[in-house]
């Protein structure tokens, strides 16, 4: 089932970002994730801990598929 992950509830709360990741897998989530907040968010990789990566893994949501 594919994988969705939105920036502006899941990541950052930052209102204005309307970056939605959809993936196969979770694990591609969290490594575009990564990247885009990296890019877009200035986030170090101090800041990629195991306890926020573990964070954005409980919040990544299924995506039904079409009927
Ligand atoms: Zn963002």
């Amino acid at each position: 089932m594919p994988k969705v992950f939105r920036c502006t509830e899941d990541v950052t709360r930052m209102d204005e970002c309307r970056f939605v990741i959809q993936t196969a897998t979770a694990d591609e989530v969290i490594e575009h994730a990564k990247l885009h907040g990296k890019q877009a968010h200035g986030m170090t990789d101090e800041m990629l801990t195991p306890e926020v990566i573990s964070l954005w893994r409980s919040r990544i949501k299924d995506v039904p598929t079409g009927v």
